[in-house]
């Protein structure tokens, strides 16, 4: 019977998404999830082009779903956007991320490690503050520590989303657009603020050697960052051709399966031999 309540009511919610019932049963379980710490992160390398050497890595969301399995965020980042559940998982990611970088610098790592931020976190006015006290509360060097910003949404008070972004800017946190070329995030919306990062999406990575407009897109990416005073980061790189491309196009970091797939904390360690 309670079932049938909660269909009534997704009616509303119906006309946007294709399989209404399942989206909010999707949210329910995502907040039990939270509460029972079903979520865990993944890890993926970044490979600094120069030497080749790990120089960071990205965190990576994934749901341990107790009867589906292990689910990858697109079956519920959409679901956390649009239900406010994006800002008690993005605290649970950067709290668990900071943890775990704390361990690794303890162990004598100097990475960086990259957490993903939804552009619905950065219009809350208290995304900001929060960050700065996770910082504190784990003892981790603000330089340690890079903001992916993902185009899933457009900003809509690009005013607080820039005050936040200053901030963190100012302790010295790191700035990335991510996806860039793909999305919603412009670099007029967000002027003002200090990136230090543009990631070229995968989509014109992948298809490079093929693609004369890929191959110009790459290039006037890397030309406009260097501009800003942004690294360029190519993900999705998976074979040595692509590798030796980007490398060549002036491409500072990379990231793909070629050197390695997302992995558990537990096999990081080993990411240092991927080379
Ligand atoms: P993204 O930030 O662009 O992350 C890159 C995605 O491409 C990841 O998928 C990664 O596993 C995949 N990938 C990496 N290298 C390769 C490659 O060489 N080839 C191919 N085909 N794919 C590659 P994943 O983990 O499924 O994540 C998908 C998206 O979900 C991410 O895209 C990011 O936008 C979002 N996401 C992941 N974790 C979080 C999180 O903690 N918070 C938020 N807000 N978003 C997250
Ligand atoms: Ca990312
Ligand atoms: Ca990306
Ligand atoms: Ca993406």
């Amino acid at each position: 019977q309670g079932k049938r309540g909660a269909a009534d009511i997704v009616v509303y919610a119906g006309e946007r998404m294709a399989h209404p019932t399942q989206w909010l049963v999707v949210q329910a379980e995502l907040r039990h999830a939270l509460e029972r710490d079903e979520l865990v992160l993944y890890y993926q390398p970044k490979i600094r082009l120069a030497d080749g050497a790990v120089c960071g890595v990205e965190a990576l969301v994934r749901w341990q779903h107790p009867e589906r399995g292990l689910l990858p965020p697109s079956e519920f980042l959409p679901a956390a956007e649009q239900s406010g559940l994006i800002e008690p998982l993005t605290t649970w990611v950067l709290r668990r991320a900071l943890a775990d970088q704390r361990e690794w610098t303890a162990a004598g790592r100097d990475w960086t490690v990259s957490v993903n931020v939804s552009a619905r976190n950065l219009e809350s006015a208290e995304f900001g503050p929060l960050v700065v006290g996770l910082i504190e509360e784990f003892g981790v060097a603000p330089g340690r520590l890079t903001m992916e910003i993902t185009e899933t949404a457009a900003i809509v008070d690009v005013e607080i989303a820039r005050q936040a972004l200053r901030a963190l800017s100012a302790l010295g946190v790191g700035l990335s657009i991510d996806d860039f070329g793909t999305g919603y995030t412009s670099l007029a919306r967000l002027r003002g603020v200090p990136l230090t990062e543009l990631k070229i999406d995968r989509t014109f990575v992948d298809g490079v050697l093929a693609d004369p407009e890929n191959q110009a897109i790459v290039r006037s990416v890397v030309t406009l960052a260097h501009g800003l005073g942004c690294r360029v980061t190519a993900e999705g790189v998976e074979t040595a051709e692509v590798a030796a491309w980007i490398a060549e196009s002036g491409c500072d970091e990379a990231q793909g399966y070629l050197y390695s797939r997302p992995v558990p904390w537990a096999d990081v360690p080993m990411m240092e031999e991927v080379r």
